[in-house]
């Protein structure tokens, strides 16, 4: 297994406040590594840095082999990125967009022009080719930065909240996309503030990959968790009974969902009270105190 990305005590200072505070983590080859935290957590600090848009205060970050402060050019080779404000070109067409981006990157033809065909066909973009890009949907927008992204055949993608403000359909669309791309072996970390998303994205029980899928949970600029999906849910316990007060719940865990029914079981007031299997939700607020939103 070799490391993709590699984190070692990395801070960002704006104006001496550590938005990035001491984060060290690896990222293996072929995980999709989901970023979790609510707006200021330091996801997209921590994503620029990464790609070589901004550089640590203070320590180490490797990405596809090489240091992003003394190797910028080569990191930038070797990866894929999709920032939150799309970033295409809307008085371009489709294919110039991706044309473009091709001769950037110093794609000789016929190849840009096998690579352009094949992305865009892996987006669905095929028909929409010639198309002013202003005239696109916001999701549509986000495929062709996706397929943009690939074109040059990155080790590494970065997605940098790839859904947000999109409809339920596209996110859905959106998702199934990037699964189908770390099935075929790409690393990719995403950051995002919806649970669901990692939820859906970053579970190893439905991954093929050898390599399980983590997801680090970032507040306050520190790493506050990390692991799979799984790991967390066996930390923090499977089983959950909520109790409804007056205007909240109340939770509590329980190693398993057996354990959660066994002790509601022996309860003699079971009025407002349920059991469910405890999720990503849970976790964070358990740790947290508080809601992502
Ligand atoms: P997230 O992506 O998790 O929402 P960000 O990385 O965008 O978090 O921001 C983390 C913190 O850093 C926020 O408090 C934000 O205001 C601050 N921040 C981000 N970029 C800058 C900047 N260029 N100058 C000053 N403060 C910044």
């Amino acid at each position: 297994m070799s490391v993709a990305v590699s984190l070692q005590n990395v801070y960002k200072h704006y104006n001496r406040v550590p938005v990035v505070n001491d984060l060290s983590f690896e990222i293996q080859s072929g995980e999709m590594f989901g970023l979790l935290g609510p707006n200021g957590a330091g996801k997209s600090t921590t994503i620029r840095m990464l790609t070589t848009l901004t550089r640590p205060s203070q320590g180490e970050i490797w990405v596809a082999g090489y240091d992003v402060v003394k190797h910028p050019l080569q990191v930038k080779r070797r990866i894929g990125v999709v920032l939150q404000q799309t970033s295409v070109d809307n008085d371009l067409s489709v294919w110039e967009n991706m044309e473009f981006h091709g001769r950037l990157h110093h794609i000789p033809n016929p190849q840009r022009q096998q690579e352009i065909d094949r992305w865009l066909e892996y987006v669905d973009l095929v028909e929409r080719r010639n198309d002013p890009v202003k005239t696109l949907s916001g999701g549509t927008k986000r495929r062709l930065q996706i397929a943009r992204a690939l074109l040059h055949q990155p080790e590494v993608l970065f997605l940098d909240e790839p859904t947000v403000g999109l409809d339920p359909q596209t996110r859905r669309r959106l998702w199934e996309i990037i699964r189908d791309l770390n099935r075929q072996g790409m690393t990719i970390l995403l950051t995002t503030h919806y649970m669901d998303e990692v939820e859906y994205l970053c579970d190893s029980t439905f991954s093929e990959s050898a390599v399980p899928n983590r997801i680090g949970i970032m507040d306050g600029g520190k790493l506050i968790e990390l692991g799979t999906l799984k790991e967390f849910r066996q930390k923090h316990g499977e089983g959950l009974v909520m109790k409804q007060m007056q205007d909240r719940w109340d939770y509590k865990f329980f190693p398993t969902l057996e354990a959660a029914n066994s002790y509601l079981d022996q309860q003699p007031n079971k009025m407002g009270m349920m059991v469910r299997p405890s999720n990503l939700e849970d976790i964070f607020v358990e740790l947290t105190g508080r809601n992502l939103d």
